[in-house]
């Protein structure tokens, strides 16, 4: 089983990038579970219809010891198992101690065991690297972290902050920076910028996903390039990423 998870700022695409690239994975054969840990929880939704699935926060509110992993798997696009954290309500309690809880319900409940995917995905938030944002890369949850970026300030910005979470619990567990995933804005230079910003990180790009219309047009529809727009040279893109992808990681 591989188990990976994809960083970034807020905004920057990381949903989008992590639900298309599921979406290559399992059409290429891979049993894959895609796990939201954003309190958005819209991290699968292109995978689900353009629906957002209920959190296993929610469910664990809802249902207490009565819950089962039905409550919080959700089958979607190519067979996709999709999870979202959840969180609490903005401005009310611990973004990072819902995926916390989350997390421990998963295995709880054997998951894993259960599902036996060969790939799990964690897409995260990385604005913040607390505690629970910082589970995913701590405790053996996922080996390789991806992070996206684009050539903007900010994204960079955090890209630099979760390069160093990463090597501040290096330590302690064993996730360690697979790559940026260079997520264009089509900024001046900006591939240069990537470039510069990689060499401080001490990582590279593993591949340049372009700005492309084509994105926001299946995602109106309800989901990834791959169910909605089948002509879009998208799909050489994410199948692509998908191969880099695989060649970086290791099975565990
Ligand atoms: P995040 O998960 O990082 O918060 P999202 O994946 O939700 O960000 O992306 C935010 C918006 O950017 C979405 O509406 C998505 O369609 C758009 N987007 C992401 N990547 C691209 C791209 N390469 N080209 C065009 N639009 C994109
Ligand atoms: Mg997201």
């Amino acid at each position: 089983m591989k188990k990976i998870a994809i960083y970034g700022k807020g905004g920057i695409g990381k949903s989008t990038t992590t639900s298309n690239l599921s979406a290559a994975l399992a059409l290429k054969g891979y049993k894959v579970m895609q796990i939201g840990c954003d309190p958005k929880s819209d991290s699968t939704k292109n995978l689900m219809g353009g629906k957002i699935i209920p959190s296993v926060l929610d469910k664990i509110k809802e249902k207490g010891d009565d819950i089962t992993l039905s409550d919080v798997v959700y089958e979607g696009f190519g067979g996709v198992l999709c999870v979202e954290s959840g969180g609490p309500t903005p401005g009310i309690g611990c973004a990072g101690r819902g995926i916390i809880s989350a997390f421990e319900k998963l295995a709880e409940l054997n998951a894993f065991e259960t599902y036996k995917p060969d790939i799990v995905i964690y897409d995260v938030l990385g604005d913040v690297v607390c505690g629970g944002f910082a589970m995913p890369i701590r405790d053996g949850y996922a080996k390789e972290v991806f992070i996206v970026s684009s050539g903007e300030m900010m994204a960079l910005y955090a890209a630099d902050n979760i390069s160093r979470a990463i090597k501040n619990f290096e330590k302690r567990s064993y996730a360690k920076v697979g790559g940026l995933i260079l997520n264009s804005k089509n900024i001046e230079d900006e591939r240069e910028i990537v470039e510069k910003a990689c060499v401080e990180i001490g990582t590279d790009i593993v591949m340049q996903i372009p700005r492309c219309a084509d994105i926001q047009t299946a995602e109106n529809a309800g989901g990834t390039v791959f169910e909605f727009t089948k002509n879009s040279e998208m799909l050489a893109i994410y199948n692509d990423l998908a191969d880099k992808i695989l060649a970086r990681t290791s099975e565990n």
